[in-house]
């Protein structure tokens, strides 16, 4: 006998099964409430993109681009273009197509290719999707995972108290999420010369410990020093927890900027933590950078990031002339569920407004008929009701009513078709009345209003 292959979700993906999708709801809702409150507005791109498009914005050097991109081959001849031309390490395919590994190079494409800075001074967008990344799969870690995330984008972007907003925003969507907790870290990279006076400064403060750090780290040294403050390895971080703090590397008017955002989050009450080494692993951020990390979550500690991203629009095409600048963050829906489901218990109850019971002799169907014909009634008239094809009994079928929550139950029976009147059980108030068949669904309409 041949055995049949069971499939299995692949590696780093998972279901979300029916039990699990109210609190995804939640989340997507009150976030989409939060966003039009603030003045956001959702934005769709495609799954993927050319690769190019992320190799460009994140940085050839960066984890996500050396490896973590999920690249796509179309067997069709045309597509032969889009193949990539080369797959060693360091040197990452540009041609070709990517599963997004984030969201920020799309919506920045997407801005410049619609010319919004033609329309508006300030582009306020929003987006909730999944996101690719080919990742080592551990908890909080996966291939696919979804983000909420949004971008602030145009001429008028570069004000600090748009920093404070949006920072602000994300901290205010994880408390509406129900979180407690969590921990907001700030940080300013200073403009583009300051970064560069930044890595000088590191690399010089890790010079003497070159040989301590771990491979990985030792290669970034050269290549790029900003992502050895995001190591994971023991003692790669405890190199870095010795660092002395600094600002150092910030000119005047970055630092000014940078109190101009303290003093905006103290006014919105928003309570966050100086970090002189947080970076952000990827090459575009400069100026104000954020996180936000929850110490339940063990080594994939952090909620969500973000941060102001001016030099990226030039990078993709904007003329330099448009001054336009931005600012965004995404946080991690899973690992949002993650802390959430630690904190909260909300197991919402199935819920049906009414079950249809019907009974038919052997070989008769009247009733199941006429209970089929009611069912679509008053489906049409807005009110959720299920009924059982099976023809079960009428102990298991009240048994299946009270499993989906069935606040009334409609029975029809052979004595009930005799008089054109169903048996209509309210279950949450043990009341029983009689119902003809053709004011069933009004009546039931009338009765869910109160
Ligand atoms: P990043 O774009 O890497 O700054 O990620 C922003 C947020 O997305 C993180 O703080 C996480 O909450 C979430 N995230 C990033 N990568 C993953 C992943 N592989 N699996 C699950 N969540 C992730």
């Amino acid at each position: 006998m041949s055995v049949v292959k069971k499939f299995s979700v692949p590696r780093g993906t998972c279901d979300t099964l029916p039990s699990e999708i109210h609190q995804w709801h939640h989340i997507e809702n009150t976030a989409r409430r939060l966003f039009s409150v603030y003045g956001y507005r959702e934005v769709r791109t495609p799954y993927f993109e050319e690769t190019g498009l992320f190799a460009r914005s994140l940085g050839q050097t960066s984890d996500v681009v050396q490896k973590q991109m999920l690249n796509l081959f179309f067997s069709a001849k045309e597509e032969g273009e889009n193949r990539p031309q080369n797959k060693s390490r360091d040197d990452q395919p540009t041609a070709g197509l990517s599963l997004r590994p984030e969201a920020t190079a799309s919506i920045v494409r997407s801005y410049i290719e619609n010319s919004f800075h033609k329309k508006e001074s300030l582009s306020k967008f929003y987006y909730i999707g999944p996101m690719f990344r080919g990742e080592r799969p551990q908890k909080g870690r996966l291939r696919q995972f979804h983000q909420i995330g949004v971008e602030a984008i145009g001429p008028d972007s570069s004000s600090p108290y748009l920093d404070a907003e949006v920072i602000a925003l994300s901290v205010q969507l994880l408390n509406d999420f129900g979180l407690t907790g969590f921990q907001l870290k700030i940080n300013s990279l200073g403009s583009p010369e300051d970064k560069k006076k930044l890595s000088d400064v590191l690399r010089a403060a890790l010079q003497k410990d070159l040989a301590k750090l771990c491979p990985d780290c030792q290669n970034r040294f050269e290549r790029n020093v900003f992502r050895i403050l995001d190591c994971k390895n023991l003692e790669c971080k405890t190199i870095v927890s010795q660092l002395k703090r600094t600002e150092s590397h910030l000119s005047k008017s970055s630092q000014a900027y940078f109190s101009e955002v303290k003093d905006a989050l103290t006014i919105l009450n928003v309570p966050f933590e100086v970090s002189p080494y947080l970076v952000r692993g990827l090459d575009y951020y400069t100026h104000t950078v954020f996180e936000i990390s929850h110490s339940s979550l063990g080594s994939q500690d952090a909620l969500g990031a973000g941060g102001r991203y001016n030099s990226l629009l030039t990078d993709l095409g904007a003329d330099a002339e448009d001054s336009i600048g931005a600012i965004g963050f995404a946080l991690g829906i899973e690992r949002i569920l993650l802390v959430r489901n630690s904190q909260i218990q909300d197991t919402t109850p199935s819920h049906m407004d009414v079950f249809i019971v019907t009974l038919d002799p052997q070989g008769r169907q009247d009733a199941f008929t006429t209970g089929f014909k009611i069912l679509r009634e008053v489906r049409s008239k807005g009110i959720s009701a299920e009924m059982n094809y099976a023809r079960a009994s009428l102990k298991s079928q009240m048994r299946l009513a009270d499993k989906l929550g069935a606040r009334y139950v409609v029975i029809i029976g052979e004595n009930e078709l005799k008089e054109q009147m169903a048996v209509l059980k309210d279950m949450e108030q043990s009341l029983q009345d009689k119902i003809q068949f053709n004011k069933i669904s009004t009546s039931l309409k009338e009765k869910l209003k109160g």
